[in-house]
């Protein structure tokens, strides 16, 4: 016997299916919420707000692939180089190693630093 429904023995799901219904569930409710909104709004009604746009947010972040923001193999989950030199990639550990064995690059920072 197959049965699918809100008895006793149901358990939220989780994983894709779970996670589309969710975030088609909570966007329309946000949006309501922010229609309603009185111009200008208390600062505090916004909270409330934040909190469901946060909600939403995590649950979209879930359906998204986990983001590699250096670009790079070996650190994926490393800090990101906001000043990478043109052509380098956006890795700051591995960008640190190329500038220590990288004279024009780290006179550059040197001096760069100096100011
Ligand atoms: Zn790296």
């Amino acid at each position: 016997m197959t049965s699918v429904g809100k008895h006793s023995s149901y358990r939220v799901p989780t994983g894709w299916p779970f996670l589309m219904r969710e975030m088609h569930n909570k966007l329309p409710g946000i949006d309501d919420r922010i229609a309603v909104l009185p111009d200008p709004a208390d600062p505090t009604e916004y909270e409330d707000i934040a909190d469901a746009l946060w909600d939403l947010f995590l649950v979209v972040k879930n359906l998204a692939p986990s983001p590699n923001a250096t670009g790079c193999q070996r650190h994926p989950g490393g800090p990101v180089d906001t000043e990478a030199p043109a052509g380098w990639g956006r890795c700051l550990l591995c960008n640190h190693n190329r500038r220590i064995s990288h004279p024009e690059a780290k006179k550059a920072m040197e001096s760069a630093t100096s100011h």
